[in-house]
């Protein structure tokens, strides 16, 4: 892979730029307020030139598209010197679970990148949400509203017409906070009431509408258990949870640009309360990506994973972190991939094949050179005695020499892919065909003399006879001049070994498009599980470990199925494209 080119600027680069110019943060310190200021200390000055955030829900696993996120907001803290918090946005009570935790605490570390302190839990905040609630009603600025949901719905208004006010909009802020916090103290059921901010009925943007903050939920949350029965909205909750952390900058997807209105003018009125330090944390939106031959959203990778579909979440075809990582890929092409695509205001496709070739470059870099025959047929090589063994140099990586070369044996019967021979050869074949010489990569010349069949007339080996004088390395071997070049392992010093080789999961561009079911979609072929004949070498290959199986392919050994001296493949992407042909 070429050098990483110096980083591209982008839009919120330039945002950086200009309020680091304007020196906008460096008088920053840290309130008494939870977060980050428990750690660092009530006053002390803030010393993160940015702070940005990645705060997943944790409802599923990470996926490709939460990986954009992650290098963008660990990237800018890298690259600021500022520092990226991991916050778990678990405002919602049941949905949560620590499997989920585990996982996505794996996945980022997996990316490469580290929060050190930074790690936050959004319902670590809900006394403080709750008590800038009081303040806001306090201030006239929320309201406790008793309408039901379809009058709550009915009243809203639409995207041309404006909404209408609650009857309960003009209680008065001792009535709104006894009611509110009769509501906190469990007196009503689910629905009865809920907290509204009190903005603009007749808003352009249905989002400054008077929208909910706080709903009634009698429901058990997997951190504050029974304490609550009251939740914040997402909305609500957010713009707090980055302001309590300091964040600077706020960087989200464009959903949420209609948001923003409400993001400040919820941080406004907490400012002027006092509740929050300033300067205030700024929203920032940005495209997310969205990829060919996928899904990504968490409803459908669930419904895969349950319907089983696929082998569980770390399936190495699933678009999650954990399937990537189990596949093969590389954490450093992934950076990159995001790196080339760039962060942009405007929505748009990337094709599957792009994040492909991105592993394929990394991986060309960086993975060692093996032999590896996927479909085996037998080569015995008459005239080489019985019994006589020897070792051939295949080098570690053809563009590092400094890499060094390792043996493989050579002996009597070796095994080749059952496509390198060719009983009636087809125009422009160069492999064995009987009377054809190819050479036997890093060993010698051999001519081809026939082949055995069984009863239905398949091939059970092919015959050949070896020029002595022809090995690879050896003064004169490159006399022979031969147009085919295949590769091959010792038969009696083969390691057979399971194979899985991987695929697209869908077989299609867009799956579901057009409101079609999107299991509808799925390649049928994108599993195949062989029995290879692999060189001796990789019988030590440990877990993870990542090679070019010469001819084939990037293949790394089974995270989980590799046993000591018995590891198992699975293939992570083929040597070349073969999807984009028929385009
Ligand atoms: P949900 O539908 O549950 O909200 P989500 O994909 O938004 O799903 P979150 O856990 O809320 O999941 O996401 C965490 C962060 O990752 C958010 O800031 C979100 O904007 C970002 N993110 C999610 N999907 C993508 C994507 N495809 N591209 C870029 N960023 C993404
Ligand atoms: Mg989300």
């Amino acid at each position: 892979m070429a050098e990483p080119e110096t980083k591209v600027s982008n839009f919120i680069r330039h945002v950086i730029d200009a309020d680091l110019k304007a020196d906008k943060y460096s008088s920053r310190h840290w309130s008494g307020r939870p977060g980050p200021a428990a750690q660092q200390g009530v006053g002390a000055v803030d010393t993160a030139k940015i702070r940005t955030r990645f705060p997943p829900e944790p409802n599923g696993y990470l996926h490709f598209g939460h990986a954009k996120s992650i290098c963008l907001n660990f990237g800018l803290a890298q690259d600021y010197d500022g520092a990226c918090h991991l916050r778990f946005d678990d405002t919602n009570p049941e949905k949560e679970e620590q499997e989920y935790v585990d996982s996505i605490i794996d996945a980022v570390h997996w990316l490469g990148f580290d929060w050190q302190q930074n790690q936050y839990l959004a319902s670590d905040y809900f006394q403080w949400m709750y008590d800038f609630a009081e303040r806001l009603i306090e201030a006239g600025h929320a309201y406790v509203d008793s309408q039901t949901a379809e009058e709550l719905r009915a009243s809203r208004g639409t995207l041309t017409e404006a909404g209408k006010n609650s009857p309960f909009r003009s209680r008065t802020p001792a009535e709104n906070l006894d009611l509110f916090r009769r509501m906190k103290a469990g007196e009503f059921a689910d629905g009865t009431h809920v907290l509204r901010a009190k903005i603009d009925m007749a808003s352009g943007n249905i989002n400054l509408r008077d929208p909910a903050i706080y709903r009634i939920r009698h429901a058990n949350h997997h951190n504050t258990g029974d304490t609550w029965c009251i939740y914040p909205m997402y909305t609500y909750a957010h713009p707090i949870e980055d302001a309590l952390e300091n964040i600077t900058h706020s960087i989200c997807t464009l959903e949420f640009e209609d948001q923003r209105p409400f993001y400040d003018w919820l941080l406004a009125r907490l400012a002027e309360l006092g509740c929050v330090n300033t300067p205030l944390p700024q929203q920032i939106e940005f495209a997310r990506l969205n990829l060919s031959y996928v899904v990504l959203s968490k409803r459908k990778l669930i419904q895969l994973v349950e319907e089983k579909h696929v082998d569980g979440w770390d399936d190495p075809r699933l678009p999650t972190l954990v399937g990537a990582r189990r596949r093969g890929f590389t954490p450093e092409a992934f950076c990159r991939f995001n790196e080339m695509n760039g962060v942009t205001k405007s929505d748009s496709w990337i094709d599957i094949s792009v994040l492909e070739e991105c592993q394929r470059e990394h991986l060309n870099e960086t993975a060692p050179r093996r032999i590896a025959v996927l479909d085996p047929v037998r080569l015995v090589i008459d005239n080489y005695p019985e019994g006589q063994e020897e070792e051939c140099l295949a080098p570690n990586h053809p563009q590092k020499p400094e890499w060094g070369k390792r043996p493989v044996p050579f002996s009597k019967e070796l095994w080749i892919e059952r496509e390198d021979f060719m009983e009636t050869p087809s125009k422009g074949y160069f492999r064995l065909f009987p009377g054809n010489t190819v050479r036997l990569r890093y060993g010698f010349v051999v001519k081809c003399i026939g082949c055995d069949k069984d009863a239905e007339g398949n091939v059970t080996a092919v015959h050949c006879e070896y020029m002595a004088d022809s090995k690879s390395g050896t003064p004169g071997s490159d006399s022979y001049k031969v147009k085919g070049n295949i590769h091959w392992v010792s038969a009696k010093h083969a390691y057979a070994a399971e194979v899985r080789l991987y695929d697209r999961l869908f077989a299609v561009e867009a799956p579901g498009e057009g409101g079609g079911d999107f299991i509808a979609d799925l390649n049928p072929n994108s599993k195949l599980v062989i029995t290879a004949q692999l060189e001796v070498a990789l019988k030590d290959a440990a877990a993870e470990d990542r090679f070019q199986f010469e001819r084939h392919g990037y293949f790394v050994a089974d995270r989980f199925d590799t046993k000591p001296g018995a590891p198992v493949f699975n293939r992570a992407v083929t040597l070349k494209d073969s999807w984009s042909k028929g385009k």
